[in-house]
């Protein structure tokens, strides 16, 4: 690499200052006088996606070099719990005598997938998974031997988990449940930190070239849309980067993006917590479709709400401004939290009796209505007039014979509610604490190539992780996936801008 030195960033000249429109994010190829930097690969954004790409571009002996905008490098990756969604016989799983398959996986996350359009790519990462679990490793990862038995993220000392709906209905009939979230074993819930961490090793032992502090603001075109370098700032100094293989965006989602939030995906906009790092803001997709990416699901999110804890609390009713429920009280974190946000308004209440109700006072979802009955409760949320009451009168008939004919709620945690005081808990998505990320981004071959509107690759152009549109999918209840899909699908987007 012919790297970027104070030289450049001090003195690039290379960009014709006439052409800088302040919001323009792409720039023809003739409007660059002189190139200040070359490298064949060109890595934007240093998260879990960028790290994999460039290691994976590196192995393939091409020069590399990677930009990160912020001061350190890491991303949304860093602060993570570091859990990877891996399974169909990993050594950890071995190691732990859990039988898992490549099948197995494959239509679980089929199952849970929804309508994902591209099930080459789910066919791939199942196949692929114990071997990439193994290259992560070989970064340095390390992981304990030793299996836990909640649904939570366990703590350092364990490794493997539930840590998606597999026991949920409906997705245990339609897949044997296994448990696939590999924990990486950092003390204090600092996964996120160890992959990272290892991952920047590998990087930096293989000869990546890492600089942070520079922002990407344009890719470089050809006549023939080939995209052949971009447009780098930093302190006020624009360099301009020629890629001779490929330039890959690895620049997470858009959630810290007030203005895309709200124009693509106006329920995750009214969500109460962006949960990513700070420079989650869109630049890599928003790069991608000014040189003509579409974007792919750019309304999903991952919405996080849970009432696993304390489990008691599940036993209440949760419904919406109309008085009627929409979704197992026990539901996956990630489909209470979709749910919510499809709700008139994104509304919703957690109704308790005596038993279910939290013992101490809840800073995440405000106790808002208390009240000796349940008619007391709807009329103070101003539900419609009997609502609620024929909702709890369904609910309870049935909870008495253990069934939950509607939502298929676990048979221990089914039964009536009765006992004053009731209390309603505000489950709202702008009101409770309601973490949400993106989900949605460009549309990308397997290989991280990124589609044009008429279906065909853009020459030179690959994305990876949040930046582009992988396996997660709303609702998000494979925890764990979206670190898998940023490395496994990270690392195959540098392999093919790599080009060898
Ligand atoms: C607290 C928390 C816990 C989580 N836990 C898990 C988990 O355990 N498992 C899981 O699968 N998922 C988890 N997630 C989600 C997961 O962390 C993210 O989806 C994933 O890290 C995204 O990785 P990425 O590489 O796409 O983006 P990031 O890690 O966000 O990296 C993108 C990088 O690009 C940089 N960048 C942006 N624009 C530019 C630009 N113009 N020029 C240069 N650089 C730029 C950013 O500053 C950033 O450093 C968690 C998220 C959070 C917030």
């Amino acid at each position: 690499v012919k790297g970027i030195s104070r030289r450049h960033l001090l003195g690039a000249a290379g960009v014709a200052a006439a052409s800088l429109a302040p919001n323009a994010l792409a720039l023809p190829r003739s409007q660059v006088r002189a190139w200040d930097v070359f490298t064949d690969v060109l890595v934007i954004g240093s998260g879990a996606a960028g790290l994999s790409a460039s290691i994976e571009a590196r192995a393939s002996g091409v020069s590399v070099l990677l930009t990160e905008f912020l001061p350190v490098m890491g991303g949304a990756s860093t602060i993570s719990g570091g859990v990877i969604y891996a399974g169909g016989g990993t050594s950890l799983q071995r190691a732990l005598r859990i039988e898992d398959s490549v099948e197995a996986m494959y239509n679980y996350l089929v199952a849970a997938g929804g309508h994902h359009q591209q099930l080459d790519k789910i066919q791939r990462y199942c196949e692929d998974s114990p071997a990439h679990f193994e290259w992560l490793m070989d970064q340095g990862i390390t992981y304990r031997d030793r299996l836990s038995e909640l649904r939570v993220l366990p703590d350092w000392r364990e490794s493997l988990y539930y840590s998606a709906s597999e026991l949920d209905w409906p997705h245990r009939d339609a897949a044997s449940p296994v448990p696939r979230g590999h924990v990486p074993a950092a003390e204090g819930s600092n996964g996120g930190r160890e992959l990272v961490n290892a991952l920047l090793s590998s990087a930096k032992a293989a000869g990546v070239e890492l600089r942070s502090g520079v922002k990407a603001s344009q890719l470089v075109t050809e006549d023939d849309g080939t995209v052949v370098g971009a447009v780098l700032d930093s302190i006020g100094q624009r360099i301009s980067v020629r890629a001779r293989r490929g330039v890959v965006l690895a620049c997470g989602g858009f959630v810290q993006n007030r203005t895309m939030l709200e124009l693509h995906a106006p329920e995750l906009a009214r969500c109460s917590v962006p949960f990513s790092g700070a420079g989650d803001n869109g630049d890599g997709i928003a790069m991608g479709m000014a040189v003509g990416g579409v974007g792919l699901r750019m309304q999903q999110g991952a919405i996080a709400m849970s009432l696993r804890e304390p489990e008691e609390v599940v036993s209440g009713l949760v419904v919406n401004a109309n008085g009627t429920r929409f979704i197992a009280e026990d539901a996956h974190q990630g489909a209470l939290g979709h749910a919510i946000s499809r709700q008139p308004d994104g509304k919703a209440w957690l109704i308790t009796d005596q038993r279910s109700s939290y013992t101490v006072d809840q800073d995440e979802r405000p106790l808002v209505a208390q009240a000796n009955s349940v008619g007391n409760i709807a009329e103070q949320l101003g539900f419609p007039r009997g609502s609620l009451q024929n909702t709890v009168a369904y609910y309870n008939r049935n909870a008495a014979n253990g069934i939950d004919p509607q939502f298929h709620k676990a048979v221990d945690m089914l039964r009536p509610l009765q006992g004053p005081p009731y209390s309603a808990w505000d489950l709202s998505s702008g009101n409770a604490i309601t973490r949400v990320y993106t989900l949605g981004g460009l549309h990308t071959t397997v290989d991280g190539q990124v589609i044009n509107g008429l279906g065909d690759n853009i020459p030179g152009l690959y994305a990876a992780g949040r930046t582009s549109a992988g396996l997660p999918v709303a609702p998000y209840v494979v925890e764990g996936l979206s670190l898998g899909d940023c490395t496994y699908f990270g690392r195959r987007a540098g392999r093919a801008a790599a080009g060898v």
